[in-house]
């Protein structure tokens, strides 16, 4: 099958453990084999580390990801990090709009659609996160805010759907252990392609999504399975080396999903 495993590291592992773990990683998929055009890794390290994961994975094919990157090209904006800067070091793609930049940076959606913006400009595949609350889903709004979010966070230049990727992360899942049921996923999956394909149009291809909240080895498989599931953005699971190696070997391992 066809996916994208995204690592994201967040505010996690120091230098020395990110490093060890990349190391890891590297020497795994070397012998494993498992990576090709269509079966990618990328791991998304804090932004200081990226030169350091960077050295690491040299000769891996496992991609490099930022977790966050600037609307801005430029400039007086102390703390920020620009989409040309992932670029320089390396990475092939951005995590942009996660719920914890919307929670604890006040991120709006059409920030989120500007930083995707300022990414495609440089060449960089945004990786645009959506999800809906545990409130929202007790209210029964989880069409409304599926559809609003996505509509305002994704890119108002029309380039090739191929070109981004959306992640689907309820909030709700994040962290908790819980995960929206088989049938809950295919529905929002099939939301989101739909919203997709109106707003890039049929003659562009299909855009990737990704499901992302308390994965596990336990659950990948059964996850991977869903239609309009095209790879997986794992958080805890993925600092942790035997975690992240079932799951990349449930998704890339010949057959390995079918069993
Ligand atoms: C995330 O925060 O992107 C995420 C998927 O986290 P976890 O897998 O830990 O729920």
């Amino acid at each position: 099958m066809k996916a994208l495993l995204v690592a994201n590291w967040k505010m996690n592992l120091s230098l020395a453990k990110a490093t060890i773990l990349a190391g890891a990683l590297r020497d795994f998929v070397n012998s494993s084999r498992m990576l090709t055009k269509d079966k990618k890794l990328a791991v998304a390290p804090s932004a200081v580390m990226m030169g350091d994961v960077r050295q690491a994975l040299i000769g891996s094919g496992i991609r490099l990801a930022g977790q966050n990157c600037s609307a801005n090209e430029a400039g007086a904006y102390t703390g920020e990090v620009s989409a040309e800067s992932l670029l320089e070091y390396g990475c092939d793609y951005v995590i942009l709009g996660h719920s914890e930049r919307r929670k604890y940076h006040m991120e709006t959606s059409e920030e989120v659609s500007k930083k995707s913006e300022a990414a495609l400009k440089n060449k960089l595949t945004p990786i645009i996160c959506i999800g809906e609350s545990a409130e929202d889903r007790k209210n029964g709004f989880v069409i409304e805010r599926i559809t609003k979010e996505l509509n305002l966070s994704l890119p108002n230049v029309l380039y090739d759907a191929t070109s981004i990727v959306i992640a689907y992360e309820p909030i709700w899942a994040i962290g908790s252990g819980r995960v929206p049921s088989i049938e809950e996923i295919r529905e929002i999956m099939e939301l989101i392609a739909h919203i997709a394909r109106r707003k890039f149009s049929f003659r562009l291809g299909e855009v990737t999504i990704l499901y992302g909240g308390s994965v596990t080895p336990e659950n990948s498989r059964d996850i991977l399975k869903i239609p309009g599931v095209g790879g997986l953005l794992i958080g805890g699971a993925s600092i942790i080396y035997e975690q992240l190696v079932q799951i990349i070997e449930l998704a890339f391992k010949e057959d390995a999903a079918l069993t």
